[in-house]
């Protein structure tokens, strides 16, 4: 006796819901700038659905959801990652030129020193007659191109004393200083930055650069 094919039950098939998860992250970061992480768990979800539809053996559908997911998961991640080397890369080349400007303003305080029995310029501004280029006083990352980025200071608590900050945190989060022994780093954010720079700027400047050329 031969069961018929009519009286085999067939196998209920389920839809992987995983799938669909995947494919609506990936969907909502075009649609709703869903934050990066959401990608990342629809890329996750994505690979959990596939792997669950094929060890199911067709009990649970849904694959054309999960394999677009997945894509797409992939595809926002890929550029991400290159708008982020672009502009990292993009960013360090600013800073860069930064510190070159603090070079130039650098080698220009010592022109001015030369020229002014000793005395220092109190600004910026006194720099431009020794300088090439009129945006040598500007940082690339300023976004007012007629505003002077640097400032001209002296810290005492600093064993160098500090010649040149930026007067704003414009790179990763801090600024580019120039120390008056030439060297020129980059320092982080500080919450007293500019009360302090503001402070030294007012008193200081330009006896205490006068003092620190005598040391
Ligand atoms: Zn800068």
């Amino acid at each position: 006796m031969n069961a018929s094919a009519e009286g085999t039950p067939r196998p209920k098939r389920e839809v992987e819901w995983l799938g669909v998860v995947s494919l609506t992250l990936g969907l909502l970061r075009f649609a709703l700038q869903l934050p990066l992480v959401g990608t990342i768990i629809g890329f996750v979800s994505g690979i959990v659905a596939l792997v669950r539809i094929k060890k199911s053996r067709g009990a649970l559908v849904g694959k054309v959801p999960a394999v677009s997911g997945v894509i797409l998961a992939f595809l926002i991640l890929v550029r991400f990652s290159l708008v982020l080397t672009v502009s990292s890369a993009r960013e360090s080349a600013r800073r860069a030129t930064c510190v070159a400007n603090e070079q130039k303003m650098f080698r220009a305080i010592q022109l001015y020193a030369d020229e002014h029995d000793g005395k220092y310029p109190n600004s910026p501004n006194e720099l431009r007659a020794y300088l090439t280029r009129e945006y040598d006083l500007v940082c690339p990352m300023e976004p007012d191109i007629k505003k002077d980025s640097y400032i001209l200071v002296c810290d005492t608590n600093s064993p160098n004393g500090v010649m040149i900050r930026e007067s704003g945190n414009r790179h990763f989060g801090g600024s580019n200083v120039a120390y008056a022994d030439g060297r020129i780093v980059w320092e982080s954010a500080h919450p007293t930055h500019d009360r302090v720079v503001r402070y030294f700027r007012l008193l200081f400047l330009p006896e205490c650069l006068l003092d620190l050329a005598g040391d």
